[in-house]
């Protein structure tokens, strides 16, 4: 019986270890990451092609007008976009899809894919949050500070969202996302094929066709 990907969106307040999460869960799972599209510059030690493609505003806009992409949103003042081809691939051929994305875009494939399964990742609390954005050491204040009042706005969205997921113990936060996953593909709306099977051999029980 073919096996139906599910696609699941990942979104938080920046900091709160999306991308930590993504990389543990991947370690240990098998699921595939869409690299988004984005204009924002790279941070230390983040590579063209693994982490994002990094493009410019004009290559980007391309991308828009061509339709290549899935979604796309401004934040913080940069393009962030989702490549079409790779997801709708992936899906066909049955794998897990995982799309780490901000609230906007979330919401868009929610509309364009309405099975999609949509998580919310949080810190326990906002001063974890702080911390966590401080520590990475990767943003400015005046960035940080603009990431924060950017949560202020999605806090009021996360009602939208499947799953609240808290990111305190790392491990733990890997294995409730991975379970939470699992548990999407016993979804009687994810079994019709298994149910028309199953269905379809018991009336060739009843006619005494096995
Ligand atoms: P995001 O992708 O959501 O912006 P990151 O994955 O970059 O967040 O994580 C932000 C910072 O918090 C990083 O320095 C990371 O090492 C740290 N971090 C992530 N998850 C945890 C956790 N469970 N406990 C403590 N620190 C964490
Ligand atoms: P960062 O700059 O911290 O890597 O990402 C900033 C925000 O952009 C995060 O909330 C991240 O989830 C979001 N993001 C990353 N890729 C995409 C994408 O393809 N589309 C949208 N809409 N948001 C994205």
């Amino acid at each position: 019986m073919s096996r139906k990907g599910i696609l699941t969106v990942v979104s938080g307040f920046s900091g709160a270890g999306k991308g930590t999460l993504m990389k543990a869960l991947l370690k240990k799972y098998d699921y595939e990451l869409s690299i988004s599209a984005t204009t924002r510059a790279p941070r230390e030690g983040e590579v063209h092609g693994r982490e994002y493609f990094f493009l410019t505003r004009d290559d980007f806009e391309s991308m828009i007008e061509s339709r290549k992409l899935i979604e796309w949103a401004e934040y913080v003042g940069n393009y962030y976009g989702t490549p079409k081809e790779y997801v709708e691939q992936q899906l066909e051929a049955g794998k897990d899809v995982i799309l780490e994305i901000e609230i906007q875009g979330a919401l868009k494939v929610k509309e364009i894919f309405p099975e999609a399964l949509l998580l919310f990742i949080t810190p326990p609390n906002i001063t974890e949050l702080k911390s966590r954005l401080v520590g990475r050491g990767t943003e400015t204040m005046e960035t940080i500070k603009k990431r924060l009042d950017r949560a202020s706005e999605e806090a009021s969205y996360m009602e939208y969202y499947d799953y609240i997921i808290v990111n305190d113990d790392l491990n733990e936060c890997v294995e409730t996302t991975h379970q939470v996953i699992v548990n999407e593909h016993n979804k009687v709306s994810q079994n019709k094929n298994f149910i028309e099977a199953i269905t379809a051999e018991l009336k060739a029980m009843k006619e005494g066709e096995i």
